[in-house]
């Protein structure tokens, strides 16, 4: 018999055999699709239970478990009453949690983001910006407010990292399965799953909507990777961060314009939206559309749009904001300036420095500032330095008087606490005290708790630690092809007595990994001395693009091999949110050397506080907040060489001595227990007097009291009567604009400086008079300012002080100032004219000044 060719052709069907989750474990099914299962240790011991070792192989996804867990295995549970009985103890404080009210009367927040980092199963993070939204978000559930969020589910998110021998980086792209994430369809009220289209290039690009539960509150996530698209537009959703600049501003078109349109369509109605760094800005462009469809002027619109934002800038160096060419956001937002009734310059000149170059790139921070009543850093230090980036958005003002705040960035405390931390908190902090987890008066109880329970505590997490690194190091080395023996003379070397140093994030070059390998023999003496053995580990990422952190990576991994440094210095590859969570409970010290003054925040030692884990830091972001002398140790935050060379090299001398003289010693100094008590005394002073300011709560509290609730001020008040309110005050300011340039000074009699000393303590008096071009006296402020020198370039502001208006004529305007000078020493001063409305917020809201 002869075969035709179609006979042995495979001829496969596809099927889906689901697993039959018995009645009794209903609730189980029920608790994995809410992600507040990962910070209930309750419900999270629980999935663990069912087969731990499956458990982490599918990286902590209780879906997956579920639904690869045999039959025999589920009947079991089923039949087990202890088992059962711990399922419904769960599954009543689960539901407990769930069932509070919401907060009333507060604004509502719709927050955007391009990445989440909320647990090692949702690949939708790539580093420390994603895990922070991530946090805050589990803490808007925590805190019951009336918060919502917006991002995109991608396919293949963030890579996963290998490593080959030689310690180059490999990037592995599993898919997620959507089937296997906590992600629900969102369906319109005919039941059909609502989608919203974007058109990229004039094809219309559908998105699906998923939601995904984080405890009470929801994250919205957009989905092109479906059917409904070309292969080019399904890729939109595939990586977090991949591909060229044209794909990321097809990426942020979707986020911020479609991010906008599902919203609408779920009618959620937001009082507040917060732009969590600039990838989200082209919400504002789809707002600011809304409101001209619905017959305002552009610039009435961009009231209403500017009253309801905030934008939350992280990145501390301009290179770091994202920045379209014209040509591109010529070819895929050409429409929207006709859409808003405004020509194209000035529609590229929202996204521009001087509104007059042609040349210059579109560039989505300054579009946010523009857009966004409110704008902040994200640590007290980040909060100036954006002042100062931002200062040449504002002419006529210093850096310290441009309107930017900061609210410093902070940890969810459930999410990164040890379990066994936690609970020897609890029995001396009282009951419920998480509710208050930023009253450092709580945490000082920190010292009712015995040395040696928290050292044996400690030290068990320790040993947890080395023995997953021993675990992950066999695995990972074999893959990677090293022979047994560097294996096995690496393994034998981790010693559970060490005193452990961690290092991990992602590897940009600025957090200068690899400073501590700048004098190799110091390093060497270090990490060989007789009965103190010291490891250092190392983990993180470097973006797929970024040839020089992957450098940095490859350089750690060929040290870690060296005879020397074997089982002392030691990379682990692949970090993920559980890693962090073990790296920065375990180790002693969390070490962070970024090149000042480039770390905006860093959360990651602040993990580490949270579990009495002392931190040794450039004071730089959160450490410059958070530094004690008592509670750590740090680099100093004064630069002594402009050249990064020396500064790098003195940086470490500094390191290496710090860890031989203070550092080392103290840890060693041990008792007859092994209990080291002035080790102990820093571990309680991190955890009594830093760890409570860097939690979750409290960041966001100041959220809501330094931006949210203004915001909703502003943003309500526009809005009265029809939006009457809020199209006055643009009136206004395109009145005022109008205007502005027709002011004049007739008279100036100021102080007679040039020809005198003036004597502390003496008044002295000027007056000054204006034509107003028929601007309102009542909308001006008349300023005098005096600064100091700081260099050729920039002037501190010392002190300000306002001028009163004493008379007035039709079109003149008379002031008055009478300057009582306190302060000894050489100023340099001047006379400054501004705008003045009762609804605006700061003084740059228009801005606007005239030097008179
Ligand atoms: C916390 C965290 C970060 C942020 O680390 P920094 O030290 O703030 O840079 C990055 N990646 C992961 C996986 C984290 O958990």
């Amino acid at each position: 018999m002869t075969l035709t060719s179609t006979q042995n052709q495979m001829k496969l069907k596809r099927i889906f055999i689901q697993n039959q989750i018995p009645e009794q474990l209903a609730a189980l099914t029920r608790m994995s699709h809410n992600i507040l299962w990962s910070w209930m240790p309750q419900v999270a011991d629980l999935f663990m239970s069912i087969d731990p070792e499956q458990f982490v192989n599918l990286n902590y996804n209780p879906v997956a478990l579920l639904e690869n867990l045999a039959p025999a295995r589920l009947r079991e549970l089923s039949e087990d009453k202890d088992f059962l009985a711990r399922v419904h103890t769960a599954e009543k404080a689960f539901d407990a949690y769930l069932a509070e009210p919401m907060k009333q009367g507060l604004p509502r927040v719709a927050y955007f983001s391009m990445e989440y980092g909320l647990h090692i199963s949702l690949k939708l993070y790539s580093g420390g910006l994603g895990v922070l939204a991530g946090d805050y978000l589990k803490e808007a559930s925590d805190s019951n407010v009336d918060l919502f969020a917006v991002g995109l589910l991608y396919r293949y998110g963030y890579f996963n990292q290998g490593l080959s021998m030689n310690g180059d980086q490999i990037h592995n792209y599993p898919p997620q399965k959507f089937t296997q994430l906590p992600v629900e369809p969102v369906r319109r009220d005919d039941g059909n799953w609502l989608k919203v289209a974007v058109t990229i290039q004039g094809r219309i690009v559908q998105a699906k909507i998923w939601s995904l539960a984080i405890g009470r509150i929801k994250l919205y996530l957009l989905d092109t990777d479906h059917e409904d698209n070309n292969a080019e537009d399904r890729a939109l959703t595939h990586q977090l961060y991949g591909g060229d600049n044209e794909h990321r501003l097809k990426q942020e078109i979707l986020l911020g314009i479609g991010g906008v349109r599902a919203i609408e369509e779920m009618g959620l109605n937001p009082d507040i939206y917060h732009l969590n760094e600039g990838h989200a800005g082209f919400l504002s462009l789809e707002r600011l559309k809304n409101y001209v469809d619905a017959g305002l002027t552009f610039p009435e619109a961009r009231e209403m749009v500017r009253a309801s934002s905030l934008y939350t800038t992280h990145t501390p160096v301009p290179a770091g904001h994202d920045h379209f060419p014209e040509h591109l956001m010529r070819n895929y937002l050409f429409n929207y300036a006709a859409d808003l009734g405004i020509e194209w310059e000035e529609f590229m000149s929202l996204g521009r420095l001087n509104a007059d170059d042609a040349g210059e790139d579109f560039n989505m921070s300054k579009l946010s500032i523009r857009l966004s009543q409110r704008v902040n850093g994200v640590s007290k230090l980040h909060g100036e330095v954006s002042q100062e980036m931002f200062t040449s958005l504002y002419p006529g003002y210093t850096a310290e008087e441009v309107h930017i705040g900061y609210v410093t960035n902070s940890v969810h405390y459930p999410t990164w606490i040890a379990n066994s931390i936690h609970e020897l908190f609890s029995s001396k902090f009282g009951k419920d005290w998480v509710r208050d987890q930023s009253n450092k008066e709580i945490w000082r109880n920190v010292h009712k708790i015995d040395d040696r329970s928290l050292a044996e505590t400690r030290h068990a997490l320790k040993v947890k630690l080395l023995g997953y690194v021993r675990k992950k190091l066999q695995v990972d080395m074999r893959r990677r092809g090293e022979s047994p023996r560097t294996t096995f003379e690496i393994l034998s070397k981790i010693n559970d007595k060490a005193l452990v140093l961690g290092f991990a994030r992602r590897f940009a070059t600025y957090k200068r990994a690899t400073l501590l390998f700048t004098n190799r023999d110091r390093l060497r003496a270090l990490v060989n001395r007789k009965d103190q053995p010291v490891i250092f580990l190392f983990a993180g990422k470097a973006h797929p693009a970024d040839q020089g952190g992957q450098d940095l990576i490859r350089q750690i991994v060929q040290i870690s091999k060296e005879p020397d440094f074997a089982g002392k210095i030691i990379f682990l590859e692949d970090y993920n949110m559980e890693m962090a969570k073990l790296l920065t409970q375990g180790v002693d010290i969390w070490l962070n050397t970024p090149t000042r003054p480039l770390e905006a925040s860093g959360t990651s030692g602040m993990k580490a506080a949270l579990n009495g884990t002392v931190n040794f830091s450039v004071l730089d972001g959160w450490w410059a907040e958070g530094y004690r002398p008592d509670a750590g140790w740090a680099l100093p935050l004064e630069r002594t060489y402009d050249d990064q060379y020396l500064q790098n090299e003195l940086d470490a001398e500094t390191m290496y001595s710090v860890l031989e003289d203070e550092i080392v010693p103290i840890y060693f100094d041990k008792d007859k227990h092994g209990i080291s008590k002035r080790w102990m005394g820093y571990v309680k002073q991190i955890i009594a007097e830093v760890a409570p300011v860097f939690t979750m709560k409290r960041m966001m509290d100041d959220y809501y009291e330094r931006f949210y609730l203004p915001l909703g001020k502003s943003a309500a008040a526009v809005r009265e009567s029809d939006m009457k309110p809020g199209k006055d005050f643009a009136a206004w300011k395109e009145d005022i604009e109008s205007k502005w340039s027709g002011l004049e000074t007739i008279e100036n009699n100021s102080f007679d400086t040039v020809n005198h000393a003036l004597p502390v303590g003496e008044p002295f008096s000027a007056e000054v008079v204006l034509t107003t071009n028929g601007i309102e006296p009542a909308d001006l402020a008349l300023e005098a300012l005096f600064y100091q020198r700081i260099d050729e370039e920039r002037l501190t502001l010392r002190r300000t002080q306002p001028f009163q208006l004493v008379a007035q004529t039709e079109g003149t305007a008379t002031y008055r100032i009478a300057v009582d000078p306190h302060l000894a020493g050489v100023y340099e001063y001047g006379f400054r004219l501004r705008p003045n409305h009762p609804m605006m917020p700061h003084a740059q809201d228009l801005n606007l000044v005239y030097w008179v």
